[in-house]
């Protein structure tokens, strides 16, 4: 297969356009749609400083070469969890991308720099290591962004954040969409703010590209991952993607589009909604 543009060797095939690329030219399609997002939810504004968190796999990897080729000051931050060595080569790979950009990494062990130890804590409080993982994540990346002064920029992808969408519908949970967003404001000087820049990007095209670029990266495998009901509807919902391409696309963008028409529509339930 040949690329539509340049005829050399085409890495990605687009069903629904009939176009194929290679991998200069999905490059440029993948710095398109990140310029476009950032525009589109006003994510950064010109010489912001960035913080990519960076966990070793495909989409933060990606998230941090396309803002480092879009000029962006940008730096990235990898925590240790301290598990195993699933922790140890996540470190590793972070460390070697880092050096290939020419960008600095900040390091930071959850284990030695704050003396938790992710399993043991979660034992003691009788919740699961992914809950503990998740607050002690979101506290210290927080945390980074706010000493630097910088905008926390996390890989979420499309596929991610269409998953999180229709986990909310199907539990009807309004508080959350109402108040989700691909770039979070800061509301008070202790919070980051955050951002998502890779929302118009497929899980698909993060591989393909990371695969065609040589960029290595860890697979999302954490030996304590439970089998969440996010990963059965993202599982889900990549089958009606493969089917129809282009629906996750438009689920998402149509509904950051149409909320306030919808939350005006239902707002006759006002305790709920304004709380
Ligand atoms: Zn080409």
């Amino acid at each position: 297969m040949k690329c539509s543009r340049c005829g050399s060797d085409a890495v990605i095939f687009y069903p629904q356009s009939r176009q194929a690329l290679c991998t200069e030219h999905l490059q440029e399609y993948l710095l398109r749609k990140v310029t476009r997002a950032i525009r589109r939810f006003k994510m950064l504004e010109r010489g912001e400083k960035v913080l990519v968190a960076v966990s070793g796999g495909k989409d933060s990897l990606l998230l941090w070469y396309l803002l480092k080729e879009l000029g962006h000051t940008v730096e990235g931050v990898h925590i240790n969890l301290g598990l195993g060595d699933y922790s140890k080569l996540s470190e590793e790979v972070s460390r070697r991308f880092a050096e290939r950009i020419g960008c600095r990494l900040q390091v930071i062990g959850v284990e030695e720099d704050y003396g938790i130890n992710i399993v043991g804590t979660s034992r003691r409080l009788h919740r699961p290591p992914c809950s503990v993982c998740g607050t002690v994540k979101r506290y210290v990346l927080n945390k980074a962004a706010v000493e630097s002064g910088s905008v926390l920029a996390t890989g979420h992808n499309l596929d991610d954040e269409a998953a999180t969408l229709m986990g909310n519908i199907l539990s009807w949970n309004l508080e959350q969409l109402r108040r989700a967003s691909p770039a979070l404001p800061s509301n008070h000087p202790k919070l980051a703010r955050r951002i998502k820049p890779l929302i118009y990007i497929t899980e698909k095209e993060s591989a393909t590209f990371c695969l065609a670029r040589g960029i290595e990266y860890v697979l999302p495998e954490c030996p304590y991952s439970l089998a969440a009901r996010l990963a059965v509807v993202k599982d889900a919902l990549a089958r009606v993607e493969d089917k129809s391409p282009g629906t996750l696309l438009n689920f998402v963008d149509s509904f950051y589009r149409k909320r306030p028409e919808f939350l005006r529509s239902i707002s006759f339930w006002p305790s709920l909604l304004f709380p």
